[in-house]
């Protein structure tokens, strides 16, 4: 099979990594692709932003499955372009991907089908979106509407704080994705990811995953796309995986079936576990970046059928199988991220950190030049490892961290943290 993989960042050279090692496959690109992923896949210079140009490179090419990495081309409608050219490609319709590109189609979703949410309202404009505040009172969250590179939520701790961010919005700070403006309630509790696999008629559960999403040690400073991440969680019970399964994730399925837009692909719940069980703040449309690299790690079974069953249809007599041990993964960021940074500097020591026993190296953000590997983004490396425990896994992972030889890079000490206390205390992590 010719298989062509969207995307350029760590979670692409993990899902590279994974079908890659597929028999299914016989050759397999990535657009555009990075130096890490160049080990895995045949990178090519395709701008993913122009459809005509992936759908010419597949008929060229033979290609036979497209698989989408990132948000921004399935939100553009890539899967729907590709599919009217016959080509399969696994992910979300324009419109299933809608459950990401708009906040507000989410919580209007969620509340036609009965799915577990905080109340809300949905403004296009200030005043409006002002006295709804002010009546409400903080802590409240102002959300932009549509994609805004992870940047368009703010909880407002104070009332000052909201009518602040609601001003920005609608001053135009996201552009057009800030035009509507969601603001919901503000829900206290614990913070979970949980991570299925539908295929627009059922979904099944990947193995849990969470990230570590503030730059610095014990969750300070700003938010990033992600420092970290670990599986399995400490946090999603058994009986809490089968509640978000039943009241979150399936009836979402058949919603979105009802409506005539199936979702088939990723589906990316944000779930804050409250004190009246879970409930759904956000939906991304295709896996999280770092914890896809956790994930694929622990995929022991072939993920390319798994994909193909996304796309056809099949996924009901389907069985994802999951390695027991324990992933987790340490982001290298260039220093200075998640704001300024500098690119081009030089990092070494790779194949000392690979020999440590259970460690894979996802390259998130470099560049090959001259022999050398060259930084090329703010997150610049994953380095994962696998362990029977995540005590184990984390151990491992900060070994190979410390053989890499970057002066211009840092990362968290702590990633896994809650993990570890818990395995410390004698609690055996397991979905
Ligand atoms: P999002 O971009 O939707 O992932 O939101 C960013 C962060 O804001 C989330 O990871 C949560 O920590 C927080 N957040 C979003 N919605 C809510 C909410 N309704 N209540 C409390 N925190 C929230």
């Amino acid at each position: 099979m010719h298989i062509l993989l969207l995307g350029s960042g760590g979670r692409e050279h993990a899902l590279a990594w994974k079908i890659a090692a597929s028999p299914l496959v016989t050759k397999l690109w990535c657009a555009p692709g990075n130096a890490g992923i160049a080990r895995e896949a045949e990178c090519v210079a395709l701008d993913i932003a122009d459809h005509a140009a992936v759908i010419d490179f597949c008929k060229r090419n033979a290609v036979e499955l497209v698989v989408v990495g990132p948000e921004t081309p399935l939100a553009a409608g890539i899967v729907d372009d590709l599919a009217q050219a016959g080509i399969r490609a696994f992910g979300p319709s324009k419109q299933a991907a809608r459950l990401e590109g708009s906040k507000g189609f989410t919580k209007a979703l969620c509340t036609e089908f009965g799915i577990p949410t905080g109340a809300y309202g949905r403004f296009t404009n200030a005043a409006d979106a002002l006295a709804y505040v002010r009546a409400k009172g903080a802590p409240i969250v102002v959300k932009a509407d549509g994609l805004a590179a992870g940047k368009g939520v703010v909880v407002a701790k104070t009332l000052k704080e909201a009518e602040d961010a609601i001003a920005m919005m609608f001053d135009g700070a996201f552009g057009a994705a800030g035009a509507e403006v969601v603001i919901e309630e503000f829900l206290e509790g614990r913070e979970i990811s949980f991570f299925a696999l539908s295929d627009g008629e059922t979904a099944i559960a990947l193995a849990s995953a969470q990230d570590h999403k503030r730059v610095f040690d014990h969750d300070q400073g700003p938010n990033t796309g992600g420092m970290g991440a670990y599986s399995p969680t400490p946090f999603v019970t058994d009986e809490i995986h089968a509640e978000i399964m039943a009241k979150i994730i399936l009836p979402t399925v058949d919603g979105m079936k009802t409506r005539g837009t199936p979702f088939r692909g990723v589906l990316y719940a944000g779930v804050m576990l409250t004190a009246e069980g879970p409930k759904l703040f956000e939906y991304n449309v295709r896996f999280g970046d770092p914890e896809c690299q956790v994930l694929m790690l622990r995929m022991m079974s072939d993920i390319v059928p798994a994909m193909l069953a996304s796309c056809d249809g099949q996924l009901k007599n389907f069985d994802l199988r999951w390695f027991p041990e324990s992933a987790l993964t340490v982001v290298m960021a260039a220093k200075g991220y998640p704001s300024e940074y500098a690119k081009g500097s030089v990092i070494q020591g790779f194949d000392e950190a690979a020999k440590v026993e259970g460690v894979e190296i996802f390259h998130a953000g470099t560049v090959a030049k001259n022999g050398a590997i060259l930084a090329n983004g703010g997150r610049v490396l994953n380095v994962c490892a696998l362990g029977t425990t995540v005590t184990e896994a984390q151990a491992r992972a900060y070994e190979a961290v410390d053989r890499i030889q970057w002066p211009e890079g840092f990362c968290r000490r702590d990633i896994g943290w809650q993990a570890v206390e818990r395995e410390k205390a004698g609690k055996r992590l397991t979905l």
